[in-house]
């Protein structure tokens, strides 16, 4: 027997593994395994060349609970270890220059197992004593036997083990006794393990029998080690993805809406597959993540610093040699590799989608409304994907056609060009409380979009930023203008798009005056709402009153409530225009039946020169007013509201009994 001190002078190593990988010591499962599955691939590769002669025989990894002796063991079949190996491999390399290494950085443990490799050591976050028993591959190799209680003392001897390869036995501290339960082996096998190359078996299997749990004679094979992503595309076929995704997420139970095989093997390697998943909610959609694996060996879910934020909405799993594991995330962030390998991914994606769209543009618009906001989302964070998607993220118009901005561009431009060469692009985001407003629109031959996603504002105000340059100029002459998207409701039709014809009323500043005070006196009063009262010659068949808000203001209102920092938008009152149609009759009527007189009224007149006092001045004005006409003011007040949706409760009640009565 020899004994000897790991190679660390000092003795703080163990406290730091025990102490400070506190947080996340199950990872020491995933460790040992998968030290013995790359025993057993390295065994396999000797075999392949030649160097490992006759059958391997059984090569399956088992995890075994000894809950007598209170042992957790992995045992493998693969290469084994000699005695000058084990000296070699857990002896001196894991820890050489450790000890500078752990002063350094003792509060980076993660950091810490990444640099040197700790995985054998990981052993003792959870152990009082560790024991390896191994048996080379190589001929006339003798058994060694290495024991050690979690200090730098080690001790070493030679043993008999008549089976090739190793096992690691963890004698499992009192405080860490759930390593010894079935459930938590089984739970983080099934974690850690999912897919790894080699079998790995735990147990036995099981089966329901007469309302009973039987033990069946056949061992229970944690993984698949065959993952679809480890094969060639054309292997596979729809079904074959489609099966792999509930592997992957049992308790999901929609169908993916269609998946991108990852596939790079320079300048990084990295394999994939990724899926655009159905989303019904919210809440779907955080509940099943992006999982990481470095050859096979799930390694976290948490892939925010791998791929863009945008794709963390998305399903699937990504496989890479090359991302540094276990360091902390601010370094991943900076990493080279990392970088390139989320670059990669967004132009996979992208891609992908330009390939669908383009090979079937009608299946690709069927899909449209369930992968809407990753596109949205993506556009609206990433320029480069912005670039690529912007030829095939899509526009749905209420009739549920779509066509891409370029597209629908084109198709509305002769009609949606006002005098000054803005292209207006209308839109709704309530097909019925809008009604009235489409139904003008439609009249005009206008053509209207429905917006109803939580992105949706901020595209629109992405797209009008983009298209600031002259694009839309008709002709010679003709000056440029912008794109402009406006809610229906935020004016007349005829002020949305301004054309060179605009009817105009041949009423007098007066008359209006008169006519805007005589509806003011009746305007419902209601905390963090005002309506502003104004006259325009809309058309004679639109309604006589009709509101209308502001696109600016309601588009910062509604952008607020997503955005830190804008909450002085989200605190404004809500304000409206209520709009009288001087071009309808009845409001034509109104002004007829207003009476008008003369008035007398001291006002105060500017200095002429700077520096002097204004002076004061009379003027005669004529002062319009109309009486006798308040049940239709009020009356035509709640058609306004009521067209727009809100009227309601006791001024509902007010207006039918109103109605009646006119009647
Ligand atoms: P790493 O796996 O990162 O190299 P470890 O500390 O986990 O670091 O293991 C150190 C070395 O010990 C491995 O590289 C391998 O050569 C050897 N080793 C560990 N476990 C086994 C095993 N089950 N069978 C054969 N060799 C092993």
């Amino acid at each position: 027997m020899s004994k000897g001190n790991i190679g660390v002078t000092s003795d703080n190593i163990f406290p730091v593994i025990k102490k400070f990988l506190y947080s996340d010591h199950e990872i020491f499962l995933r460790e040992l395994i998968s030290n013995a599955v790359d025993a057993t691939q390295k065994l396999k590769t000797l075999s392949s060349v030649g160097e490992v002669k006759g059958d391997l025989g059984d090569t399956r990894v088992r995890a075994i609970i000894d809950k007598k002796k209170k042992t957790l063991t992995v045992s493998d079949h693969g290469i084994g270890m000699t005695a000058e190996e084990v000296d070699k491999y857990i002896n001196q390399i894991a820890f050489s220059g450790a000890e500078e290494f752990v002063n350094k950085y003792k509060d980076k443990t993660e950091a810490i197992i990444g640099h040197f490799g700790l995985g054998f050591y990981s052993a003792f976050m959870v152990s009082k004593k560790v024991e390896i028993f191994s048996l080379s591959y190589r001929e006339d190799a003798k058994a060694v036997h290495w024991s050690c209680s979690g200090d730098p003392e080690y001790t070493m001897e030679e043993t008999i083990k008549s089976e090739r390869g190793t096992d690691v036995v963890l004698h499992i501290d009192d405080e860490f006794s759930q390593y010894l339960e079935d459930a938590t082996i089984e739970g983080l096998l099934k974690k850690y393990c999912k897919f790894l190359p080699v079998e790995i078996a735990f147990g036995k299997k099981k089966e329901w029998k007469d309302g009973k749990e039987v033990e069946l004679d056949e061992e229970n094979i944690i993984n698949d080690v065959n993952p679809a992503w480890t094969r060639k595309p054309s292997e596979l076929k729809d079904e074959d993805y489609d099966k792999f995704y509930h592997e992957l997420y049992p308790t999901q139970m929609d169908e993916p809406l269609f998946h991108i095989h990852l596939n790079v093997d320079y300048p990084f390697n990295l394999t994939g597959i990724l899926y655009f998943p159905k989303i019904k909610s919210n809440l779907d959609v955080h509940r099943n993540k992006i999982q990481l694996y470095c050859n096979q060996v799930y390694v976290t879910d948490e892939v925010e610093n791998i791929v863009p934020e945008y794709l963390t909405l998305l399903h699937g799993v990504i496989d890479s040699p090359d991302i540094p594991l276990n360091v902390s995330r601010s370094y991943l962030q900076s990493d080279n590799n990392v970088k390139k390998i989320s670059g990669y991914i967004t132009k996979k994606v992208a891609d992908k989608l330009a390939e669908l769209y383009k090979a079937d543009k009608d299946a690709f618009a069927k899909k449209w409304d369930d992968i809407k906001m990753f596109i949205q989302f993506g556009m609206l964070t990433d320029e480069k994907f912005y670039e690529k998607a912007k030829d095939f993220a899509l526009l749905k118009n209420l009739d549920s056609k779509y066509a891409t901005l370029d597209e629908y561009k084109e198709q509305v431009k002769a009609a949606q060009t006002d005098k000054d060469g803005n292209l207006v692009l209308l839109y709704t985001n309530d097909a019925d409380a809008h009604y009235t407003y489409i139904e003008r629109a439609k009249a005009k031959g206008y053509d209207v979009l429905l917006m109803d996603g939580e992105l949706d504002v901020h595209c629109m105000s992405q797209a009008e930023q983009k298209d600031l340059s002259p694009t839309l100029s008709q002709g010679e002459g003709e000056q440029s203008g912008h794109l402009r998207f406006v809610r229906i409701d935020s004016d007349t039709i005829e002020n949305l798009i301004k054309k060179e014809d605009q009817a105009k009323d041949e009423y007098s500043d007066e008359q209006k005056e008169g006519l805007r005070k005589a509806f003011e006196a009746f305007i419902p009063k209601a905390e963090k709402l005002n309506y502003y009262v104004s006259c325009e010659a809309a058309a004679s068949d639109a309604l006589p009153v009709f509101l209308t808000q502001n696109e600016f203001m309601r588009r910062m209102k509604e952008m607020s409530a997503h955005q830190q920092g804008m909450s002085f938008y989200g605190q404004m009152p809500d304000s409206y225009n209520l709009v009288l149609n001087t071009a309808h009759p009845l409001i034509q009527e109104l002004v007829g039946k207003m009476t008008s007189e003369e008035v007398q009224e001291e006002v105060e007149k500017k200095a002429e020169k700077e520096g002097d006092a204004p002076t004061k001045e009379t003027v005669t004005k004529t002062v319009y007013t109309l009486s006798g006409e308040d049940e239709r003011l009020k009356q035509l007040i709640d058609i306004a509201l009521l067209a727009s949706g809100q009227l309601k409760g006791e001024a509902l009640a007010k207006f039918v009994n109103r109605s009646v009565e006119l009647l």
